[in-house]
């Protein structure tokens, strides 16, 4: 297709032996799962706080009866100080309490476990949403201090003092299961159950928020800093209730949580109508394409959605993004060992990526597969990814490998809900 900006994006012709398919096919004949854009129709959570624009909420609150001003008294405590429970609100008069938590504030996700590794800097949580369904998030903390002789400091420096800053990214789910079907994942594996609404989507940051402030997290009381959606589903395709969702994260408080939209990234596997439509939204967070494979060929298989959205018209689509909103676009490339780890696979994707622009509009991130349960497939070898990693930089192309935290608690996207459901 031609681009956005009039040159030609057509993938060079793959001339190396190495960029063929692997010899045995991806998905068991016959087993291959269909893609699913409806969501099942299924009961409706109820509608909570966090749902309601800043101005329905004030009309919600006059119609319950009571006066205005305790619509901003409400949202204060339940964005600002993540005070979940109307009943202790003791500047609301006792009678009017009860009436608040059941109109306003019914309970939306509910602790199912928890799971704690990397020294407690990695927790996470499974829940249970109002009908039975079950999602998961996952809190990692950096920049803390080890805790053990001989281990590695998680996370970033502060480039002027030198110390490290503890920063604390949450990883959150967007829909019940996934309809997106992609074969080495195991969300996509169990199928979509339904779109979450804003308020669930939003509790697991309140959630984690009520954690952090706690103190008991390695790294002392914090706060959420960095959101990313790449939990369970695929948010463009629950696109409604994800971007009302990331525009209560950017609201600031009392309105909403108040953060910095540089600090939340949307993923997607190429919904291309609806990167076009993130880009007319006019919010600057961070766009990432798990693009996994750079041939349409291999794309096809790992990434189902590409039969409908080929690379190049996902490419254009993120280029569009980047070239509007300037904001560095994310491609996220799982490592499957001898599947889509070749160096000629590394040249193919830079040689994509660079016929588009060259002020590094895009980063490569790199994520080692964690496999599921009973997959044939594992990790590269650290030899091919080092392989992959400079054949990126020789094209000048930024690259990092993501690191691997919480793989000893099933940490792959829906590994935990698999396992409990
Ligand atoms: S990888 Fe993401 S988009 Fe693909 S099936 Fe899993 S959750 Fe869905």
């Amino acid at each position: 297709m031609s681009a956005p900006d009039g040159r030609n994006h057509a993938a060079p012709k793959a001339t190396s032996p190495a960029l063929v398919l692997p010899a045995e096919p991806l998905a068991d004949p016959g087993k291959e799962l269909p893609l699913v854009f409806a969501a099942p129709r299924r009961g409706k959570p109820a509608r909570h706080w966090i749902d309601l624009t800043v101005d329905e909420r004030v009309e919600a609150v006059k119609q319950a009866g009571l006066p205005a001003f305790r619509a901003q008294q409400m949202s204060k405590h339940f964005f600002e100080r993540h005070e979940t429970d109307p009943l202790q609100w003791t500047d609301l008069p006792q009678g009017m309490r009860e009436q608040v938590a059941e109109t306003f504030f019914p309970t939306l996700i509910t602790q199912v476990s928890e799971q704690r590794c990397d020294g407690d800097t990695t927790v996470k949580t499974l829940w249970r949403l109002h009908d039975g369904s079950l999602v998961e998030s996952v809190l990692m903390r950096y920049g803390v201090r080890p805790s053990k002789p001989g281990e590695v400091e998680l996370g970033e420096t502060d480039d002027e003092t030198g110390v490290g800053r503890v920063r604390s990214t949450l990883c959150i789910s967007s829909q019940a299961g996934c309809g997106m079907a992609c074969p080495f994942c195991a969300t996509g594996q169990g199928g979509l159950q339904r779109n979450m609404s804003t308020g669930e989507i939003i509790s697991q940051v309140v959630a984690a928020n009520q954690l952090l402030a706690t103190g008991e997290l390695p790294g002392g009381p914090g706060r959420v800093n960095n959101i990313v959606f790449m939990g369970m589903g695929e948010p463009m395709a629950n696109y409604k209730a994800v971007i009302a969702a990331v525009r209560t994260l950017v609201e600031p408080a009392p309105h909403g949580i108040g953060m910095s939209a540089r600090g939340i990234t949307l993923s997607t596997v190429g919904l291309v109508p609806r990167i076009q439509q993130l880009t007319t939204e006019g919010i600057p967070l961070t766009l990432a394409i798990s693009l996994h494979a750079p041939d349409d060929e291999l794309r096809d298989e790992l990434v189902p959605i590409n039969t409908r959205y080929d690379v190049d018209e996902v490419l254009d689509a993120a280029w569009e993004y980047a070239r509007t909103t300037r904001r560095r676009v994310s491609i996220e490339y799982i490592m499957i060992k001898d599947i889509n780890d070749q160096a000629a696979r590394a040249e193919l994707l830079a040689r994509r990526l660079k016929a588009r622009g060259d002020w590094g509009w895009a980063h490569v991130n790199l994520i080692p597969l964690n496999p599921t349960p009973g997959s044939k497939w594992t990790a590269s070898r650290k030899s091919d990814e080092r392989a992959f990693v400079k054949t990126l930089e020789n094209w000048g192309i930024p690259v990092t490998v993501r690191d691997t935290r919480g793989q000893e608690i099933d940490g792959a996207c829906g590994q935990l809900a698999a396992t409990m459901s």
